[in-house]
């Protein structure tokens, strides 16, 4: 809930509205949920309050849902929506801070291949709360372990693309600004290009900083690579985006390149890039260019760049066209939280017993790359080919399973057995787990031609 919010709701409840600030402070600075502790509280409204329920909409109870964590600290949340769909959102520790990464959309439509969301496609847009909650869910959790600034900096580079939610989003950047004192400067948000909405940030004054995924300067690679790119315009019609926005804010703006192995990696297309920025009229001193190694996904076969190949690339356009580049570190792959990992997919197939990212075996690249080549249809990862009937069949399969597992253990509870936590867990999901099934019937019925 905003700070708003909490004051009507104190007002509401016919105490003053600056109990509503207390809450929130509580919340907010402390990290402190349970009620009862919040002792600045008078102790009758303390048990009203017991008796509300503070409205929560991202849960990590379901089968979907939970946390990982990396071994290099990365922490990957999957959250339950009411809705049945899930999202997930990673937080990266940093020796200075902390910077959250978070979702704005269920899935997302733009299809890059190369992106588990992509290959996800799209579910529905978040609404600004359900943006905010990410980072106040996170900002509560590093309060609670002792680290008294929570929550620093904050990328919207997580599932969907940020800027077809442009309303829901910049509403969500004012909540953060407001209520949790995190300066438009510290929020990054990164766009494949959707050209309009670059102009329409430009126009808002906004200090929230720009990152554009590009990842290929020339129209024949990086339309095969992101759909998105024929659009708008092509990568002429994006840089021209790029330079109204440097032109009317003066603002650094930030290139996204993931360097795939003998696609994108070699001096000679660093050269390119930079010419082709040049020619399009962008401004060198304004641009700096992030470029980390290709992170796997399951429906793309394409390989990371080697270091050597990512420094070579920054070096020549740091020293023949003055344009800052950096190599970054990869980050949380072993969960599946680095850039373009992000998906529904896996959680689904973790709880009911399958799925997870397989490494394609020596001798199977060729069939993952005819798997890439035919139209329309997906797999599942192992490097076989299945069609999208055969995929969501598959996948309704195991979710029917988990579910029998489900009802199983309602009976044992209903007939007075005792139950573990986990079990507890489970049954709390029945729910869920129908509306998964009932999603997935949906979907089978729409690859069937509606039948
Ligand atoms: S890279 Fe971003 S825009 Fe492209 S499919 Fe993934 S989430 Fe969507």
């Amino acid at each position: 809930m905003t700070l708003s919010e909490l004051q009507e709701m104190a007002e509401g409840m016919g105490e003053k509205k600056f109990r509503g600030k207390q809450i929130h402070d509580y919340i907010r600075q402390q990290g402190i949920l349970n009620v009862d502790d919040m002792k600045t509280l008078p102790k009758d409204f303390r048990e009203v309050l017991k008796a509300q329920t503070i409205p929560t909409t991202l849960s990590l109870t379901g089968p979907t849902a939970g946390t990982l964590t990396s071994t290099d600290g990365t922490i990957k949340r999957s959250y339950l929506l009411p809705t049945g769909h899930t999202i997930e959102s990673v937080l990266m520790p940093y020796k200075s801070h902390h910077t959250a990464c978070i979702s704005s959309q269920v899935g997302c439509a733009q299809g890059c291949v190369f992106c588990a969301t992509g290959q996800q496609g799209f579910g529905r847009q978040l609404g600004a709360g359900e943006i905010v909650e990410q980072v106040a869910l996170f900002d509560i959790m590093l309060k609670r372990k002792g680290v008294k600034n929570g929550v620093g900096n904050i990328v919207f580079m997580g599932m969907g693309e940020p800027l077809s939610n442009f309303k829901n989003v910049m509403s969500a950047v004012s909540i953060l600004n407001k209520d949790f004192g995190i300066g438009s400067r510290r929020i990054t948000i990164s766009t494949v290009g959707i050209t309009d909405k670059i102009r329409r940030l430009a126009d808002t004054n906004s200090q929230v900083g720009l990152a554009v995924s590009l990842h290929s300067s020339s129209d024949d690679k990086r339309t095969p690579l992101m759909p998105v790119n024929g659009r708008y315009g092509g990568v002429s019609g994006l840089l021209s985006a790029v330079k109204y926005y440097q032109d009317k804010t003066n603002r650094r703006v930030t290139f996204e390149w993931a360097a795939i192995a003998g696609e994108n990696d070699s001096a000679n297309t660093a050269r390119e890039l930079g010419r082709t920025l040049r020619e399009n009229g962008v401004r060198a001193k304004l641009c700096h260019v992030n470029v980390i190694p290709l992170n796997p996904t399951r429906g793309y076969g394409g390989k990371k760049a080697g270091v050597g190949r990512v420094d070579e690339f920054c070096n020549v356009l740091r020293e023949e066209f003055g344009i800052e580049a950096t190599r970054r570190t990869r980050r949380g792959i072993d969960i599946e939280a680095g850039c373009g990992q992000l998906s529904d997919v896996k959680r689904i197939m973790d709880v009911i017993g399958g799925g997870g990212y397989t490494k394609p075996k020596v001798g199977e690249e060729k069939e993952i790359k005819k798997r890439e080549e035919v139209r329309g249809r997906e797999s599942l990862g192992g490097g076989k080919v299945r069609s999208p009937v055969e995929v969501m069949s598959r996948k309704l399969r195991k979710v029917r399973k988990g579910y029998k597992r489900v009802l199983e253990l309602e009976g044992v509870k209903e007939r007075g057995g005792k139950l573990t936590r986990t079990q507890h867990e489970k049954i709390k999901t029945k729910k869920d787990v129908e509306r998964i099934i009932e999603e997935l019937e949906e979907e089978i019925r729409g690859v069937n031609g509606g039948s």
